[in-house]
This record gives structure tokens, C-alpha cells and sequence, in this order.
């Protein structure tokens, strides 16, 4: 009995974690089908799944505009790196936030033809300061982190990435760059690369980073007069010539950021 209970706690809490309404979900359904009901496994399994389901695609897309949240408006040239993101409810901004990305993406594919805005973790739907773990600070519908532009061996520009969570494959420093990641973990911020564990494996490594593809998202980003602050690891940022001060170092606390940029409202 105990055990039982106890593993229904930790799934809300990581269903929680994860997607902010799982959990609440998990618990409607366990309380709903119960522990007396024939089959009550594959009952539960499938009662959360159709909840679930309806909850994140007709549910809370309609309801998130309430609470000052809008779920990402994708097109042609605005799509979340995988579908996780959009199944996890990880995809809500603020109303001024979706105007700007979607505005970005479409003056970006002008310039790079066919190459996509790609987005990782935005915001949950609900609530302000509750954090979208592993990113304290995407706790108020105006933060998005989106993906570095990649390019093929021939100079080629594609919309492939090369990690399949979209995190922690790093564009890591050259010799004569500032070395961040050694700055901070000397300082004993073990944290600050914690992200290569979270990369779910890597793929397409004959990309490299498009230096001129970057540097112009980088640049339609900051043109945006409601984004107040953009994170880019130090190193890249030099080498992308980004002089801006809106552009600025997230600190050691955070974790590193040459594997995706982040930017958010004023
Ligand atoms: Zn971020």
C-alpha cells in the first residue's frame, strides 16, 4: 500500500515536472478508475492518455489566452525542434512574444531562403514562477530558446540539428576563444555543462555551425524593440560580432549556451 502510493506520488510529480498538467491529470485518473475496477492498469493507462491528449491539443490552447498565454503559432517557418515540446504544453509565450518570433522567422527566411526558425523550451501555460525545469527562468511566458543554424559540409544551409532533445551538443570554444565552460566550472559551477547529458543522443555530425546563418537570427532577433535580453555563450558572441548590449552573459549559475540561443521580452 505504502509502495503503491508512494510511486503514484513520484509519477505527479515528475508528470508535473515535465508537462505542469500531467500530474493533475495522472491524479483525476487514479481517482476516477478505482483500485477496485477490473483491468484497472490498462483502464488507467488509456483514461489518461484520451484525457491527456484532449487536455493539450483542444483543451488548454484555448483556455492558456486567459491566463495571458498563447500556445506558439507555427508555419512554414516557425516549428518546435521536436513534437515533445508541443506535447509536453512547453510551447506557451506571451501574446507579444509569438507576434516577434513569428515576425522573425518570416524576415530570417528571406534571408536564408528555406531555412526554419527552430524553437526548444518556451513557457508552461499557467501560472508565473513555475519554473520549466532544467530553465528556472522560463517561469513567465516571455522566455524562448531557440536553435543555432547549422550548414552542411559544402557551405549548404539545412534546418537539420545535430542533438535530438535540442540541447547539449556544444559549438565548442576554438583555442584562442574565451573558454567559458573552464571559467565556471573553476569557479565550481559543475552545473554549467550539465546539458550534454540531455541531448537524448546526437545525430547529423558533419553539420557545422553556420556562422553567417546564425549571426543574421541573432540579428533579426535583436532588431525586435520588445526583446530585452539575448544569451549567447561569450566565444560566440565574439565571433559572431553580436555588439549589442542586449545581448548579454547569463552567468555561471545558468548553464552554458552554445548549443541554442535564448532571448525574452523586455
Ligand atoms: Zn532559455
Amino acid at each position: 500500500m505504502f509502495w503503491k502510493t508512494f510511486l503514484h506520488l513520484v509519477i505527479i510529480i515528475l508528470l508535473t515536472i515535465v508537462t505542469q498538467v500531467g500530474g493533475i491529470i495522472y491524479l483525476i485518473t487514479i481517482l476516477f478508475i478505482g483500485k477496485k475496477k477490473s483491468k484497472k492498469q490498462i483502464k488507467r493507462l488509456s483514461v489518461f492518455t484520451a484525457l491527456y491528449l484532449t487536455a493539450t491539443f483542444l483543451i488548454i490552447p484555448n483556455i492558456a489566452p486567459f491566463f495571458g498565454r498563447e500556445k506558439i503559432k507555427e508555419t512554414q517557418h516557425l516549428k518546435a525542434h521536436s513534437l515533445f515540446y508541443k506535447l509536453a504544453n512547453r510551447n506557451y509565450v506571451k501574446p507579444a512574444l509569438n507576434k516577434s518570433l513569428n515576425e522573425i522567422s518570416i524576415a530570417f527566411e528571406k534571408q536564408q531562403n528555406g531555412i526554419q526558425l527552430v524553437y526548444l523550451d518556451a513557457n508552461f501555460p499557467f501560472i508565473d514562477k513555475f519554473p520549466l525545469l532544467p530553465h528556472l527562468s522560463h517561469n513567465d511566458g516571455k522566455k524562448i530558446d531557440v536553435s543555432l543554424i547549422y550548414e552542411k559540409q559544402n557551405g549548404e544551409g539545412t534546418n537539420m540539428k545535430k542533438s535530438i532533445s535540442g540541447y547539449g551538443v556544444f559549438e565548442t570554444p576554438k583555442k584562442t576563444e574565451t573558454n567559458q565552460n573552464n571559467i565556471c566550472k573553476s569557479k565550481g559551477y559543475w552545473q554549467y555543462d550539465f546539458p550534454k547529458y540531455l541531448t537524448l543522443g546526437t545525430v547529423n555530425s558533419t553539420l557545422k555551425l553556420s556562422e553567417k546563418g546564425t549571426s543574421k537570427l541573432a540579428r533579426e532577433i535583436l532588431k525586435h524593440k520588445n526583446i530585452g535580453k539575448v544569451f549567447i555563450e561569450p566565444h560566440l558572441k565574439n565571433r559572431l560580432r553580436l555588439t549589442n548590449n542586449k545581448v548579454r552573459f547569463h552567468g555561471c549559475q545558468a548553464v552554458r549556451h552554445d548549443d541554442h540561443i535564448h532571448f525574452q521580452l523586455n
